[in-house]
């Protein structure tokens, strides 16, 4: 029996890269044999013509191309989550429109899950060329940071693009939390992964979405879904200046019983004071981070909402 692979296709924005993308997979479906091929395409919300080309291609290959259309832009989360929940294949990819994630790999990763007792095939890259090299620096330190203070490794460089099994799938969708974080998501879940590298790819048309900003926002959401440690530093941060002050006031009831009370050090004081006001609402802001998540979370809205669908 021929299996069937999905490839699942965010698109933001990228009507010049929907029909390249296509041409593109399917010029190495050859290579893959015995398998058939299911596309879900994305719209997560564009309002250029990417819902048009999807059309145009689900005519032209009502068989095998399928896509979804969001009421809006849920991000990019929210439609790799759609795409595997529609996604029937016994093996599903997710990749970019924009041709970074290069289909010609497909071949290789499919030959590797079908020959040996890997679960998972994922791509990274082994270098960060056409990036500014700030954006490298602060994503270095990220993944720095995030992989000492998260049980869940988080690989430096892996791109979302990934051959999965059915079973890798099915342990995804069971995670249905709302706020999802993907690159935590796929390793969370376990399973063996097998790593290609490959070089950078610019992109074919269009631009990227993501400014330094809203990296850096994901960045600190990576955290916080995939770690609790923030929350150690405020308790610890607390602990140790609760511990100090204590020891402060005994030293100055000390003092006062052998050398009486001048008083002074009203400057010293009101920094004090300010200082650890400011720790106070810099770990209320740190909690503050985790009621909002668990706020998203308890008010169990769906992930994304479909407007059209074929
Ligand atoms: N994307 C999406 N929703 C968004 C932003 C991006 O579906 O809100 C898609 C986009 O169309 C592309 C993929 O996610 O297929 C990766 O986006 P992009 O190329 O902008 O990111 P980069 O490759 O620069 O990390
Ligand atoms: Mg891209």
């Amino acid at each position: 029996m021929t299996k069937k692979l999905s490839i699942v296709v965010p698109c933001y924005f990228e009507e010049e890269s929907i029909p390249l993308f296509y041409k593109a997979v399917e010029e190495i479906k050859g290579q893959l044999n015995e398998i058939e091929l299911e596309y879900w395409f994305i719209n997560d919300g564009s309002t250029d013509n990417s819902l048009k080309e999807m059309q145009a291609l689900q005519k032209a290959d009502p068989e095998h191309v399928h896509y979804v259309s969001f009421s809006r832009n849920f991000g990019k989360e929210a439609a790799l989550y759609c795409g595997l929940k529609e996604a029937t294949g016994d093996y599903v990819t997710v990749m970019d429109v924009d041709l970074q994630d290069p289909p010609a790999m497909l071949p290789e990763m499919l030959e590797i899950l079908e020959t040996s007792d890997y679960d998972c095939v994922g791509t990274r890259r082994v270098d960060r060329t056409g990036e500014p090299p700030i954006r490298s620096f602060f994503a270095r330190m990220f993944y720095r940071l995030i992989n000492k203070i998260s049980d869940t490794e988080i690989v430096d460089g892996a791109r979302d693009y990934r051959l999965m099994t059915r079973q890798m799938v099915d342990a995804i969708l069971s995670m249905s939390e709302y706020n999802r974080f993907s690159k935590g998501i796929f390793s969370w879940v376990g399973f063996k992964t097998k790593y290609l590298n490959y070089e950078n790819q610019e992109r074919v048309a269009g631009q990227t979405s993501w400014n330094f900003w809203s990296l850096f926002k994901y960045s600190i959401d990576g955290i916080v879904n995939f770690s609790q440690f923030p929350l150690d530093i405020a308790a610890f941060i607390g602990f140790i200046s609760s511990v100090g002050s204590g020891l402060a006031i005994l030293f100055i009831v000390i003092r006062y019983l052998f050398h009486g009370d001048p008083t002074s050090g009203w400057a010293s004081t009101i920094c004090i004071m300010l200082f650890i006001g400011g720790i106070q609402l810099f770990c209320l802001g740190i909690v503050g981070k985790y009621i909002g998540k668990i706020f998203t979370e308890v008010k169990n809205r769906p992930v994304y909402i479909i407007k059209e669908k074929k």
